[in-house]
């Protein structure tokens, strides 16, 4: 039985004692310690934190999470707890080792938790918040009545070509010499294209052209929805926008430096394009 997340919001009743317990802490999670593997063989039973976990505290039921163990309902909790036999681990760092599955469910408990921590009061009227009467992933204001949902930033990433070289950067924020795809948040009004566009004149003084869409991730870490693209490069030297960008090259597919790991896009867009070229 492969691993699925039926994803689902609306729980009646109390919580089974072998239910899934995803606690966390900001972009922490709550796993068992020396465990390795599938996430359903890291994540705490919600018997285990039973104790822990006081009752009045929200939770959010996420949806049904099967596999190979059968098929248990999982919740999420934000708490700061150190239970025995546990330990805190940074979601980024579960990227390379989790399936795409177990990943999709830290990535969407992080965002609904913040998403619930943030919208305790209402932008419009200032009163409180609460969660939908009837389940929905919705947070509603009982004096007037206006309504939140979880918010998704969309953000472009992008493979820029010229033959069979492709531009990466660094940004000044990377600490560890790597270089990845030149990527950016979309502003109100404007479509992807756009975006890109203004994305790499601002960040690299280049011009493209030949955009064409490849794939989409979500990205749990600023609940941002990363479009991947390709790009043909036109003109212009590069000229790194000094803040952001620490260097940008045009690297040969076969030379490449230090880019981001397996199971991001970025790096998928980097593969696409290496066995694009390779068959050329
Ligand atoms: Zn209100």
């Amino acid at each position: 039985m492969t691993e699925l997340l039926q994803p689902a919001t609306h729980w009646q009743g109390a919580i089974p004692k072998q239910a899934f317990a995803v606690v966390m802490d900001g972009p922490r999670v709550l796993l068992r310690e020396h465990a390795e593997g599938l996430l359903a063989d890291r994540l705490p039973r919600y018997d285990e934190l039973f104790w822990h976990i006081e009752s009045s505290v929200p939770w959010h039921y996420m949806g049904n999470f099967s596999g190979p163990w059968g098929a248990e309902p999982a919740m999420a909790w934000s708490l700061s707890i150190a239970p025995d036999g546990f330990i805190w681990v940074d979601v980024r760092s579960l990227l390379a080792l989790l399936t795409p599955v177990g990943f999709d469910l830290l990535g969407r408990c992080m965002q609904v938790l913040e998403w619930s921590e943030t919208h305790q009061f209402c932008g419009r009227c200032g009163g409180p918040m609460q969660a939908h009467a009837r389940g929905e992933r919705a947070r509603v204001c009982a004096p007037c009545g206006s309504s939140v949902y979880p918010r998704i930033n969309p953000c472009v990433i992008a493979i820029i070509s010229r033959g069979d070289e492709l531009l990466l950067a660094q940004a000044t924020r990377f600490t560890n010499g790597m270089y990845s795809a030149l990527a950016g948040f979309m502003e109100a009004g404007e479509s992807a294209e756009q975006t890109l566009i203004r994305e790499v004149r601002e960040e690299v003084g280049v011009e493209i052209a030949n955009i064409r869409y490849h794939a989409s991730q979500s990205w749990p870490f600023s609940s941002s929805l990363m479009l991947g693209f390709f790009a043909d490069y036109v003109s212009g030297e590069i000229v790194c926008q000094e803040d952001e960008i620490a260097d940008a090259q045009f690297f040969h597919y076969e030379q490449l430096p230090v880019v981001p790991p397996k199971g991001s896009i970025a790096r998928a867009l980097i593969d696409q394009f290496i066995a694009e070229r390779k068959h050329a």
